[in-house]
């Protein structure tokens, strides 16, 4: 018998001929597409560029804007075809309404090769032409990221019509194979689940379930009728738990419990797959229905390795090709050993994948009529035709829908064709040996373990392999390179759902406690309390903290200003430690800390856990940045001298921080204090004073001696005033409102007497941050990140968008969008997972924000305003004004809320004007897929922190310094490379070295001995 090795080879040398019988290249169509492939696949810069151009093309509504792009994205390319596209630019400035024409066309006609129809009509001609070829299909239907219900409304819709077209038009139409034709229903549609929900939220796929249900049954009820088949596509990692779930359980339904005609897709490249394939399995046979399994690798590849190392998550996915390949074959195997149960779909274009499944399937003697292959319309014809002429089942895959919403599935196809990893590019491109593709994939691995193989030349893989290691502590290279974020918490898995849950009730049983002051590491009762109460439902009491008055703030001075001598001599290295000590507290205790975040501030889960990652970056990110600073450096070399710029610590440090980051501002400030050797009185907000409370029980654990630290909640304006004015402190570190922040301003220029030193004030204060929308702008992009940055913890972050700046030529396209949106987030108790807006921090923001929707009402126009807001606890429902002029109190103070003011101006120029035209400049926000456009918007816009294509909210420790400017801010950056600075103050000490003319030749980079004196 042969091996199955020798009969994958037989079979894949029998496609290969019959594919050379009809020689076709990579893609079915010659002529621009094909030149636009293979510039693609020499330059990669290229293949980025034109992506990009094929991206926003269909937003470009003039020919004259098609032409700027096109100059924009290809002027600065360097080589090769640079002389083709300048000709082509020159051209078409000459021409541009014809080259406009004439490039959309062309790239109409390259999305055009991967949809086979706008419509439910028009696709019947492609259908109808594969019928003649003996080829199946399964129908999809392209649509733009549903941003809201009205959205999912519209798809469900469409699908339910599709149905019933393909029914009518293929009424008659039989199984080509005629055996086994019952398993395979001829009309087949495939539905992608995050179409028909907008809220979906992987930390609540019950939620999401819930939703999608009821939108699916009417259509599986059609399709059941009308004999159809529903495939289930799988989309990116963080829907694939919510979409196995739905999909057991909608098919359990009594309704649907014995229909046969449902199936889902298995991605190979997910590590996973298999042990999702076998419960799946296990799921069927329980139902005792046969169900249908389509078998991909995958096709969100460097989507799911970005996204994992831009948040710290272990990678779902494979990191080398042939590693998916082999699951790829594993995941046959467990298929064809179920067909009693699951029937297998192969959804792939690469001939040793088909051929193994070829094979495999003869050898267990399944018969070639109970599977089927799948492959993509407009790729790997020859292939399609190869098969069915061998016999064997095949289906395309047909995307149907508009050039517009089309893209994106396109440029997937495209990335897919050029991928260096990828089979097609392989064969049809580079011609490589058949033998060589039709190796086993295990022998490629075990080469490539062995080092045999070149590394894989993708940057991604290449970039999460070199991961640096932990916290690097190099001293030489730049932070922002070194400092490796820690994770955030993926709530896609289960298991971190169901700690959140036991969290939350464990946290719930434990409110209501009473908190001590710490003072010298003494813990302090004062008679008096400061009650923190649960936003959600005011009746809860979170805790009650003693509160301190002036004669506690003496007292914490006096203990922070003895504490100060030691600590202030104590090495780095061990102050640095003690803020590690603290972040591995934190991590330890990060579910409980993240649900007494929801109960005390109102945080809903993600949020909450953002916060406290954010708390152990800064601990983190601090300690090495004080290893970086903290060494007595050498200024300049010169002969016979010696100078070292080093760091003294300034005293002590009164700490003030707001609510709406409980445990990353406070804990951010307090140890950039400590760790540069201050001593620390921490006054938390009063409404978040638990968490205080928390993070000095942290701190006290991590091992911080008495006086050090000490923890004073009280009133700001009475033991803060005094403690702002008091002689003794020397440093203020405050983040809040313009105007307190502008009172301790100038309160810290008075000295008084006695005074050592010069108060410095690190003062972050509010914003009024403005998003600008292009109008060529990806609004599936624009609307969802805008959705969220103004109403993402009910706007009260300080980077929160407040005043949305459209221009007219899209505002129409915008606000259709946004309004829906806005109609659709999720407003409830941040309790419940997957909430996006829950209640504002207590009343009296309550009554300030809904004053500002009385005079928003009286300015301008309210354009949308929720109605269904939960009745008891500070819920503000989403508010939207339009006609919003610059200069009326809603576009010029701070309402920290979820309320937009939309600004419309007539062009970018006004745009920049608007946006800069505040007191403020702390975040902003641009949106637009024009190189030069984005160029000035990052030149022009003012404020501390500029984002481009993204949310304006969820700065990253060491990624993205945070703070702002004007009446934002000092300028200081939380964060950053610099921050430490501002609590140190910078000495040299020079040294003649030179005796009688002799001095020795060498002098240390750094010198640490008089850093501490050994006699104190
Ligand atoms: C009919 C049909 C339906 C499809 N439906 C879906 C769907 O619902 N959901 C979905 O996600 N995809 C779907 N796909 C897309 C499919 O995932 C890709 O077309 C497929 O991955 C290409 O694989 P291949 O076997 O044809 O080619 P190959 O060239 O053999 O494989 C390319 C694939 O290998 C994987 N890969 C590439 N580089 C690496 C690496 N460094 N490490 C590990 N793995 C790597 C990726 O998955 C990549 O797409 C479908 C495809 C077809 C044909």
């Amino acid at each position: 018998m042969r091996s199955l090795q020798s009969e994958i080879e037989q079979r894949g040398t029998r496609i290969f001929e019959l594919v050379n019988q009809h020689p076709e290249s990579l893609f079915s169509r010659a002529g621009f597409y094909q030149r636009m492939m293979a510039l693609s696949m020499r330059d990669e810069q290229f293949k980025a560029q034109l992506f990009r151009f094929v991206d926003v093309l269909p937003s470009l509504h003039r020919s004259g804007e098609i032409v700027e792009h096109l100059e924009e994205y290809f002027a600065d390319l360097r080589d090769g075809f640079a002389p083709l596209v300048h000709t082509g630019v020159r051209l078409a400035r000459i021409v541009p309404w014809v080259s406009g024409r004439v490039l959309r066309w062309n790239i109409s006609g390259m999305a055009r090769q991967f949809i086979a129809g706008k419509n439910p009509h028009d696709v019947m001609k492609a259908l109808r032409k594969r019928r003649g070829q003996k080829i199946g299909f399964t129908v999809d239907l392209l649509g733009e990221a549903v941003v809201s219900e009205t959205e999912t409304d519209e798809y469900a819709a469409r699908c339910l019509d599709l149905l019933e077209t393909l029914a009518r038009e293929t009424r008659g139409w039989t199984d080509p194979l005629g055996r086994n034709s019952e398993l395979f229903p001829v009309v087949n549609l495939s539905v992608k689940i995050s179409a028909l929900y907008s809220q979906i939220n992987p930390a609540d796929p019950a939620n999401a379930i819930a939703h999608l249900a009821p939108k699916l049954r009417p259509i599986l009820r059609r399709a059941r009728e009308l004999g159809a088949f529903i495939n289930f596509d799988m989309e990116s990692y963080a829907h694939k738990n919510t979409t196995l779930e739905l999909f057991k359980k909608i098919f359990t339904e009594e309704e649907f419990k014995d229909w046969p005609h449902a199936g889902i897709v298995i991605q190979a490249y997910l590590r996973d797959s298999e042990a999702d394939l076998r419960d799946l399995i296990d799921w069927g046979r329980a139902r005792g229905t046969r169900f249908a399994v389509r078998l991909v690798k995958g096709a969100y590849w460097d989507y799911e390795t970005i996204k994992s190392r831009q948040n710290g998550w272990d990678c779902p996915v494979y990191f080398q090709k042939p590693e998916s390949d082999v699951n790829f074959e594993t995941l046959t195997r467990i298929l064809f050993e179920n067909g009693s149960i699951v029937t297998g779909a192969f959804g792939s274009h690469n001939v040793r994948s088909i051929a193994h499944a070829q094979a495999l399937a003869d050898e267990l003697g399944i018969d070639p009529s109970r599977f089927e292959f799948q492959l993509l319309y407009g790729m790997a014809g020859p292939i399609k035709g190869a098969l069915v002429e061998m016999g064997y089942r095949v289906r395309e895959y047909c995307p149907v829908g508009e050039l517009l919403p089309g893209m994106s599935y396109l440029v997937r196809r495209l990335l897919e064709n050029t991928s260096n990893e990828g089979f097609l590019r392989a064969k049809f491109a580079e011609n490589v040996s058949e033998q060589e593709l039709l190796r086993d994939p295990c022998e490629l691995l075990r080469k490539s373990r062995n080092g045999v193989l070149p590394r894989s030349n993708n940057a991604t893989t290449n970039a999460m392999k070199d991961r640096h290691p932990s916290h690097s502590r190099s001293l030489d290279t730049p932070p922002g390179d070194t400092y490796e974020n820690a994770p955030l918490t993926n709530f896609v898995h289960q298991e971190n759902q169901d700690k959140m849950r036991k969290a939350l009730s464990e946290m719930r049983t434990r409110l209501g406690k009473e908190y001590p002051l710490v003072i010298n590491g003494e813990k302090v009762f004062t008679g008096k309390t400061i009650a923190s109460i649960n936003p959600s439902s005011p009746d809860d009491v979170v805790g009650a903290v003693a509160e301190a008055g002036i004669a506690e703030a003496e007292r914490a001075v006096r203990a922070a200003r003895d504490a100060f001598e030691k600590w202030r001599w104590t090495p780095f290295e061990e102050r640095a430690q003690l803020l590690e000590r603290a972040a591995a507290i934190i991590e330890r205790r990060r579910f409980e800390l993240s649900a007494l975040e929801v109960f005390e501030v109102g945080k809903p889960w993600t949020e909450a856990d953002g916060d406290i990652r954010e708390a152990i970056d800064f601990c983190l990110f601090y300690a090495q940045q004080m290893r970086r600073i903290g060494r007595p450096r050498l200024t300049q070399n010169v002969p016979g001298e010696e100078s070292y710029y080093h760091y003294w610590p300034r005293g002590v440090a009164f700490v003030v921080a707001p609510w709406n980051f409980p445990l990353a501002i406070l804990g951010g400030m307090m140890t950039a204090a400590l760790v540069t050797g201050n001593t620390v009185i921490m006054k938390p907000a009063e409404q978040s004073a638990v968490c205080g409370a928390m993070l000095m029980e942290i701190l006290e654990e991590a091992g911080v001696p008495p006086g050090v630290l000490n923890y004073l909640p009280g009133k700001g304006s009475v033991m803060g005033a005094h403690l702002v004015d008091h002689k003794d402190v020397d440093l203020i570190a405050f983040t809040g409102s313009r105007e307190v922040g502008l009172r301790i301003w100038e309160s810290a220029g008075i000295t008084r007497p006695g005074q050592r030193e010069l108060k410095r004030v690190i003062c972050e204060m509010g914003g009024k941050n403005a998003v600008i929308i292009d109008s060529d702008a990806d609004l599936d992009e624009a609307i969802v990140d805008c959705t969220y940055s103004a109403f993402g913890y009910q706007g009260q972050k300080c980077s929160a968008l407040s005043r949305l700046i459209l221009l007219q030529e899209n505002y129409d396209r915008v606000m259709e969008r946004l309004l829906k949106a806005a109609a659709s987030v999720r407003v409830g108790n941040p309790e419940e997972p997957g909430v996006t807006v829950g209640p504002v921090i207590d009343e009296t923001a309550y009554n300030r924000i809904l004053n500002y929707i009385e005079i928003g009402k009286s300015e301008a126009t309210l354009a949308y305003q929720r109605e269904d807001v939960p009745p008891k606890g500070f819920f503000i429902p989403p508010t939207i004004f339009t006609n919003v002029k610059p200069n009326m109190r809603i576009a010029r103070e701070e309402i920290f809320g979820p309320v937009i003011s939309v600004l419309k101006v007539r062009d970018l120029d006004e745009a920049i004007a608007v946006a800069n035209g505040t007191d403020y400049a702390l975040t902003a926000g641009f949106f637009s897929r024009s190189p030069a456009n984005i160029e000035r918007a990052k030149a022009q816009i003012e404020a501390g922190n500029v984002y481009i294509n993204r949310s304006c909210t969820g700065a990253v420790v060491g990624r993205h310094p945070f703070g702002g400017f004007k009446m934002s801010g000092g300028g200081t950056k939380a964060g950053g490379a610099d921050y430490l600075l501002q609590f140190l103050v910078p000495r040299v000490v020079t040294e003649n070295v030179t005796r009688h003319g002799f001095a020795p030749e060498e002098t240390p980079q750094y010198r640490d001995e008089f850093l501490w004196p050994t006699a104190r």
